[in-house]
Parts: structure tokens; C-alpha cells; sequence
């Protein structure tokens, strides 16, 4: 086999690997949590199965344009204007299959070997190896220690004359922080100076608690959506919990939709018209669907800060938003991928090792999941790291005996 230098460089997303090892112990009838994940148990809004069935029942399932249905792009111009009061046509819409793709075919569109793109530590795991897989250069800007947020002099110092984008995803995934306003506020007005591209992934954009709400870089830019740096990427799996529709898209000037509507239309010629008639039908259908997701969601999170809380050694910084946290595990282990796997084998827990993301120490936890795995996996993970949590613990009918502390 002579599997290309790239494709061999390219790491297999951690979170997959994760659910594999846990299949297989579920396999073996054990009682696995999984914290490791980022989907909702929640079903699709009815708004979305009624449009895709329809669709399907009319058996006229075809190519659609590449760059995806009209119907589509118009429930997502509205979108944007309601949630960014930013007023763009539909020739500024490109629909994708899922987030994922839309960055994936902006990076080629924008960057040329060699290029450089800003990554803000944490960061989500694709981020690096996608621009490793256009031949461009990932720069990890880290926050100070015990921050989320990289200063906004670190990151200008990461700039030089090969950067040509900087990626920003807040609320953020892994740490589910929100970006400051001042710092995006600034950001924004740099990137447009330097003549570099800003991409906002906003895909956790309403999933946020307290009543707080994530910057929007576009109130910062008094250019037009022509000739702004600003370009926003979004989609419905986070939105909506339709993970599995693989339907995103991105927002940027005219002439890199149609560059990158060129280059989608060599990869996947189009996003399946039934995946995009059930998106349609989420963002035309009633919002509340959003609300009580957002509302799971918070309670989840004060959930996990409490269990969290009752921890001796872990810092936490809490969640603003998005599915997950980052807690900081030092206390009990530097080597975050060793301890994610001594918790899989021991406590029957998965979780994200923060190296992954850039950080080192920390493990990430989603509470997408039930209340009750939340707080019986962090009392599994207690149980095994904690001495001054009883030595004894059920998984099941089983009881095990912690003896390694
Ligand atoms: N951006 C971030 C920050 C994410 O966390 C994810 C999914 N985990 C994506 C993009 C990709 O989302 P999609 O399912 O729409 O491809």
C-alpha cells in the first residue's frame, strides 16, 4: 500500500475513535456512559420529518444546484437577517453537507500552500487538520493558563505576512466559553485592516445559558457583505440536534460562494435535496424546538457544575453555551489521553482528552446526555480518581472495588 504523505499525516477524529472503543465495550454487555460525545438526545423538530417526507413521497429525488435549493437559501437569508440583522442575498448562501463541509471548501477556496490560519486554543479537533489537508499552515494561539480566551496580543503577534484567515468559534467547543464583545469587537476591525479573513463558526450560536448572548462580528464591520472579512459558517446539526441531516452553510461575498461552489461541486456535486428539504423545514418551522434544546441543555450544564463542584481537585470554568465543558484534571493527571482511557477501562466513563484540543490536562465532558448519566458518570469518574469518595461503587449489578489509590 502507498497511502499518500497527507493522507497518512491526517489524525482520525478523537471523538470517533472514542465511540468505536465504546461500542465495543458496549458489545461486551458493559454499562458505558458517554460523555464523549456532541448530540442531543432530542428527535427532530416535526417541522423538519413533515418537509423531508414530503419530499420524499413526491419519489422526485434529484441533483440540486450545488450550492443547494433556492427555498433553502432563502430560509437562511431570513435567518441571517434575523439573527445578525445583516442583510445578504441568496447568491451569499452556500449550502453544505453539514459545517463541516462548508469550512472544509472555504480553506480550499481561500488557502494557498503554505498559508497560515490562526487557531485559537482550545479549539474544535478538525480545525488543524483541515488546513493541514489544503497544505496550509495551522498557528495555535493558547490562552494564558486557566483561560479560555487567547489575548488579543497573542494573537497579533501570531500574524505575519503568510496568515490569511484566523478562525473564531464561540461559543466555543471544547470549553463552551463566549468570545468577549470587546475581543471580536477588535478582531473584526484588525483582521479588516490587515486584509484578513475572519470566519466565524457560529454553530453553537443560540445554545447559549443565562441569558448571555455570543458576539456578532458582522455588528462590528461597517462593510458590506461584498467586501467584509466576516464570514460566517453555520448549520442545523447543532441548531437543531440533526447531527445526522449533515446540513451547514456559510455566508461570504459572492465571489468565493461561487469559488467555492466550483470546488463543492467536484467533491459531493450537491447536499442531498431530502437532508436539505428537512432543514428547510427546521428553520421555517416553529423556533421553540430551539428553546427547549437550549433549555435541556442549561439545566444539563448546572447539573454537571454541581456534580463538578462536589469534586475535590478539578477547576472548572463554567459553560456559557454549546454541549460541553473543559474541565481541568492536573490535580490528577498531565497526560489527558492516558486518563481518558484509564477512565473508558475503569470507570466505564468516555470523555474527550483536552490534548486533542489543545489543552493539555483537561478532559472534555458533554452534558448533551441525560441528567442521569451526567451525574452517574461524574460519580464513576470520582470514584476512580477521588480517595475521598467511597472506594465502593455499583456499575449495574456489578460492585467495584477501587483498589489503585
Ligand atoms: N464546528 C464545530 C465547532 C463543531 O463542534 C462541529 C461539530 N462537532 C462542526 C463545526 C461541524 O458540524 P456539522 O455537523 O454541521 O458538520
Amino acid at each position: 500500500m502507498s497511502i499518500s504523505k497527507l493522507a497518512g499525516s491526517i489524525n482520525e477524529s478523537p471523538t470517533l475513535k472514542l465511540n468505536e472503543a465504546a461500542a465495543k465495550l458496549r458489545e461486551k454487555g458493559e454499562a458505558v456512559i458517554h460523555l464523549g460525545g456532541g448530540e442531543p438526545k432530542n428527535k427532530a423538530p416535526i417541522s423538519a420529518i413533515l418537509s423531508a417526507a414530503a419530499k420524499l413521497n413526491t419519489g422526485d429525488i434529484k441533483y440540486t444546484p450545488t450550492d443547494g435549493i433556492g427555498s433553502l437559501k432563502k430560509a437562511i437569508v431570513r435567518y441571517t437577517e434575523e439573527n445578525y440583522d445583516r442583510m445578504v442575498s441568496t447568491d451569499n448562501v452556500i449550502i453544505s453537507q453539514g459545517a463541516k463541509q462548508a469550512l472544509f471548501a472555504l480553506l480550499y477556496t481561500l488557502v494557498n500552500p503554505q498559508d497560515e490560519v490562526i487557531i485559537l486554543a482550545p479549539y474544535w479537533v478538525s480545525y488543524p487538520d483541515m488546513v493541514r489537508m489544503v497544505y496550509g499552515i495551522p498557528v495555535i494561539v493558547k490562552p494564558d493558563d486557566g483561560r479560555f480566551v487567547p489575548s488579543l496580543k497573542d494573537v497579533k503577534e501570531a500574524v505575519s505576512s503568510y496568515t490569511k484567515m484566523i478562525i473564531v468559534n464561540s461559543p466555543n467547543n471544547p470549553s463552551g466559553v463566549i468570545y468577549p464583545e470587546s475581543f471580536i469587537a477588535e478582531l473584526v476591525d484588525f483582521c479588516e485592516t490587515k486584509g484578513i479573513y475572519l470566519v466565524m463558526d457560529d454553530i453553537y450560536q443560540k445554545l447559549v445559558f443565562d441569558g448571555k448572548k455570543s458576539p456578532i462580528a458582522y455588528k462590528y464591520t461597517k462593510k458590506d457583505i461584498e467586501s467584509t472579512k466576516v464570514i460566517t459558517i453555520n448549520g442545523i446539526s447543532k441548531l437543531y440536534g440533526m447531527t445526522g441531516f449533515r446540513v451547514g452553510w456559510a455566508v461570504a461575498s459572492k465571489e468565493i460562494v461561487k469559488a467555492m461552489s466550483i470546488v463543492q461541486s467536484q467533491i459531493s456535486s450537491c447536499t442531498s435535496v431530502l437532508l436539505q428539504a428537512g432543514a428547510e423545514g427546521a428553520l421555517n418551522g416553529l423556533q421553540s424546538a430551539v428553546e427547549s434544546l437550549r433549555l435541556t441543555l442549561e439545566n444539563n450544564r448546572n447539573v454537571m457544575i454541581q456534580e463538578l463542584n462536589s469534586f475535590t481537585g478539578i477547576k472548572l470554568i463554567p459553560p456559557d453555551g454549546t454541549y460541553y465543558c473543559l474541565p481541568d484534571f492536573r490535580a490528577y493527571s498531565n497526560d489527558s489521553v492516558a486518563l481518558a482511557d484509564f477512565l473508558l477501562k475503569k470507570a466505564l466513563v468516555v470523555t474527550v482528552p483536552g490534548k486533542e484540543f489543545g489543552m493539555e490536562g483537561h478532559l472534555r465532558i458533554s452534558y448533551s446526555t441525560t441528567v442521569k448519566d451526567v451525574k452517574v458518570g461524574i460519580e464513576r469518574i470520582k470514584w476512580a480518581l477521588d480517595p475521598s469518595s467511597p472506594n465502593e461503587i455499583y456499575i449495574g449489578e456489578r460492585k467495584l472495588v477501587r483498589d489503585w489509590l
